[in-house]
């Protein structure tokens, strides 16, 4: 569990600015649990300290919008597509949360998390490659890999348009695709997970490529902190505010 700044908080949960959350608590007017808060060094936990503004209680979430998306194979990572193609705002709730954009993307036949939020500020954070999210796939690739032929991943492999970062990668056996392959892998095929802190565009795909076994299926667990779990395929659904303080 990730303790944040009141003031943070405060901001984060549309009350009002850092500035003005400050000076809200300084004025005497924000609770945590009861007691009223006045130095702006204080941490909550948003999973389990009650914050109160003029007694009235405050939630995350109430400002921005934070969800995730087990995404299906065959739509667009994209708020609307010139061609009517299916793209994911015709599986998010885009009416109920204005402004909802996702953070980064997945290739059209790649399944799993994607983040959304109507947070502009945290959503361009973590994509910027100074944030280094880690972000986990599973695939299953063509041909029989082998621990060693994952060596050149863990080094860092050069694609066309430059060298990549090392990866963290390992083979996987048939209970961890069950998502992605429910009646086991085929005779001749693989499956890696593999971590990256990049998001070239393919660069999965072409990272396994490039090392002799082309991607079947790719489907992601995890982006930085969040896990996708049991979130059912084409489902989302809002992030805890324990998850919300992880990203920040
Ligand atoms: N890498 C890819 O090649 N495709 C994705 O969708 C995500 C990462």
């Amino acid at each position: 569990v990730v303790p944040m700044r009141l003031q943070r908080f405060l901001a984060r949960a549309g009350v009002a600015s850092r500035r003005g959350s400050e000076a809200l608590m300084s004025a005497g007017r924000v609770s945590v649990n009861g007691e009223v808060k006045t130095e702006l060094g204080t941490k909550v936990d948003p999973a389990i300290d009650q914050v109160a503004v003029d007694g009235v209680p405050v939630v995350l979430g109430v400002g921005a919008a934070y969800l995730m998306l087990n995404k299906p194979a065959g739509v667009l990572t994209t708020m609307s597509d010139p061609h009517g193609r299916p793209c994911v705002a015709d599986i998010m709730p885009v009416r109920s949360y204005p402004g909802l954009f996702p953070v980064g993307r997945l290739d059209m036949d790649t399944t799993g998390l994607l983040l959304f939020t109507t947070d502009g500020d945290l959503g361009h954070a973590l994509l910027h490659p100074s944030r280094h999210v880690w972000k986990t796939y599973v695939a299953v690739v063509d041909g029989v890999c082998r621990e060693g032929d994952l060596e050149p991943l863990r080094r860092g492999i050069v694609l066309d348009d430059g060298p990549c970062q090392p990866a963290r990668c390992a083979l996987r056996d048939e209970r961890d695709v069950r998502d992605i392959a429910p009646r086991g892998l085929r005779a001749g095929t693989t499956a890696v997970r593999i971590e990256i802190r990049e998001g070239r565009k393919n660069q999965v795909k072409r990272m396994l490529s490039k090392i002799g076994h082309p991607v079947l299926r790719l489907h992601r667990l995890r982006f930085g902190p969040l896990e996708l779990n049991d979130l059912p395929c084409g489902s989302w659904r809002e992030l805890t505010p324990t998850e919300v303080a992880a990203l920040q």
